[in-house]
């Protein structure tokens, strides 16, 4: 695990770790299997475990280990239902959650990182940088803690929100394998989305680690010019690479790949992007996912109007490319990841 000064969050521990713990206490294996029920249950005290010994509970916690749940430090709610908060965790680190409700059921958004290093010049979650890598375990308390504040049960998680996947993979992988265990949560595999900027060594992981999971790429931009202009990752990940990578990915898995494509007023949304994008993905087991920009304070780039949206999306469905555009949810908060961190540290 990563260091995080959180070390003892039991959270982290997959069942297999939980039962070595646990028979180190000289209780027998069931033990863990019942604490890793309470903990997909919500549980935020060992005291809520009604059928474990008090006396392994206790001798847990006087070993430092303790269930490491964030406190809600700011919360927004949308008429729409969407509801975003800033969560902090037990060394004060602050993170951003989203929880959304679509025709296809709830789902939630969730941070792999405390900041990010990846530098994409539209977005306000790498304004600061990274401060440090989240642990499987607390990305599953966003789940758990997102959930008891809704009360609502969660269908879907996407691994979107502040951080790139893939700088901190193994964890994410840890937490993947944290919510989809079925004596957990038992969220399916399919019901999980990782999006990543487009870190290549990490994509060709994924598919082999976990081909069930959804991918999707934050793509922003039809060929290498453009995408380095806001995204630097570019620069180590070439598209053309990046575009063999993704083709692989489906190859291999079977999966169709979700690219992400923000459009930003008069930089990426004009029909020849559209036409160019569309020339790239000729005849891919793919689709394109259109996102009206979240504006950020600080920073130069506006939406694309709606007008370009509509011929945007129109261009590539008239070549063929299977595409949708997000609905904007929550627009009437701090949709933008990284938003509600900076507005209230400023
Ligand atoms: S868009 Fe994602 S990868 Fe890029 S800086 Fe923001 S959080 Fe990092």
């Amino acid at each position: 695990m990563s260091g995080t000064g959180t070390d003892k969050n039991i959270l982290d521990l997959t069942p297999d770790e939980l039962e070595a713990l646990v028979t180190r206490h000289g209780e027998k294996k069931f033990r863990a299997k019942q604490i890793f029920g309470w903990l997909g249950k919500g549980a935020g005290s060992f005291y809520d475990m009604h059928n474990v010994p008090a006396r392994l509970l206790s001798a847990l916690a006087e070993e430092g280990w303790f269930i490491g749940l964030p406190c809600v430090e700011d919360e927004q709610r949308s008429e729409d239902g969407t509801v975003k908060c800033l969560f902090s965790f037990s060394d004060g680190s602050e993170i951003e959650s989203v929880f959304m409700k679509y025709g296809y059921g709830n789902s939630i958004c969730i941070s792999s990182q405390v900041g990010c290093r990846m530098g994409c010049s539209f977005c306000a979650s790498t304004m600061d940088g990274l401060a440090r890598n989240l642990t499987g375990g607390e990305m599953l308390a966003q789940v758990l803690a997102m959930r008891d504040l809704t009360g609502e049960d969660i269908g879907h998680v996407v691994i979107m929100g502040m951080g790139e996947p893939f700088d901190n993979y193994d964890e994410v992988i840890r937490f993947i394998r944290l919510i989809n265990d079925s004596d957990g949560c038992g969220l399916g595999l399919r019901n999980i989305t990782v999006s990543t900027c487009g870190l290549i060594p990490g994509i060709k992981k994924f598919a082999e680690d976990v081909p069930q999971v959804n991918l999707a790429v934050s793509l922003h931009a039809p060929n290498q010019k453009l995408r380095e202009r806001t995204m630097p990752v570019a620069k180590k990940y070439g598209y053309d690479e990046l575009m063999d990578a993704c083709r692989k990915y489906t190859e291999k898995t079977g999966r169709r790949i979700t690219f992400e494509y923000a459009l930003i007023d008069g930089v990426n949304d004009s029909e020849d992007c559209a036409a160019e994008l569309a020339g790239r993905l000729a005849g891919w087991l793919a689709h394109v996912n259109l996102i009206p920009l979240n504006e950020v304070s600080g920073r130069e780039y506006r939406k694309a109007q709606p007008d370009n949206v509509r011929r945007f999306r129109d261009a590539l469905e008239g070549r063929g490319v299977a595409v949708t555009v997000r609905r904007t949810l929550g627009s009437d908060i701090d949709a933008a990841c990284g938003q509600l961190r900076r507005n209230r540290n400023r």
